[in-house]
């Protein structure tokens, strides 16, 4: 098999297993995008899976720029850790940024976009495995920072929140992380003062290779995979 028909292979296996778990969960598969993550693929791979595909997902804000001007006709989302100081790289390059982390990053954001005359898309990311390894708010502290967040929803389209499942061997572990991800956007998006903003909260950002069939039955929008793309 050809480089070329492996990915087309493995994309295939993918939007299956989306089309069953939507089927499963009474879900349209129409509303689930597929972010194929290429932080770990070659420049070659990540060419040859561009002929085919066009949502791509890096961590790194750097090797996103470098990838996003060689590639500009592919969606490259940032995925990974933000620093402020790497936020006008991230804003000039990336179409939509997952890993909103802290008030402070969704201000300097706002500020930075207002500079460039644009208004980011993001997401804020929630920490619900409670591992420290991970960052992202906890539940708490985004419902005592909601009114802040709202303020900067001129300057920031906020469409929604991201979560990363803790590791585990079997994939049913995730389902509640993903399960209360979907209860907090409905209890964000259910606030007044939330549609008063003009948000909806629409994107849920969550399963990836080991764990995305569990993601898409409890409403994942967006899901994030790289090793079984490139396998
Ligand atoms: C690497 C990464 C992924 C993809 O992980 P796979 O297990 O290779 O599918 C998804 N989300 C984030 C935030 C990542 O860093």
């Amino acid at each position: 098999m050809s480089l070329i028909e492996k990915l087309q292979h493995n994309l295939q296996m993918i939007v299956g297993d989306i089309e069953v778990a939507c089927a499963r969960s009474g879900r349209n598969a129409a509303d689930v995008k597929l972010v194929a993550v290429t932080k770990y693929a070659t420049w070659a791979d990540v060419q040859e899976l561009s002929r085919l595909y066009q949502i791509f997902g890096e961590n790194r804000p750097q090797q996103l720029a470098e990838r996003q001007l060689l590639l500009p006709d592919v969606q490259w989302h940032l995925i990974g850790q933000l620093q402020r100081n790497k936020v006008r790289l991230a804003l000039q390059h990336a179409a939509l940024i997952h890993s909103v982390d802290s008030l402070k990053l969704l201000e300097r954001i706002a500020e930075v976009g207002a500079d460039l005359h644009q208004r980011p898309r993001v997401l804020l990311q929630l920490n619900l495995s409670g591992e420290s390894s991970k960052s992202g708010f906890t539940f708490d502290e985004i419902k005592s920072i909601w009114s802040d967040v709202l303020k900067l929803s001129d300057q920031v389209r906020i469409d929604g929140l991201m979560t990363m499942a803790a590791e585990s061997e079997n994939p049913e572990d995730a389902r509640p992380c993903f399960r209360t991800l979907r209860e907090c956007r409905d209890e964000l998006a259910s606030r007044p003062e939330t549609a008063a903003a003009g948000l909806t909260l629409q994107e849920l950002s969550m399963g990836m290779s080991g764990d995305f069939i569990q993601a898409v039955e409890e409403g994942a929008t967006l899901i994030r995979i790289g090793s079984r793309v490139f396998a």
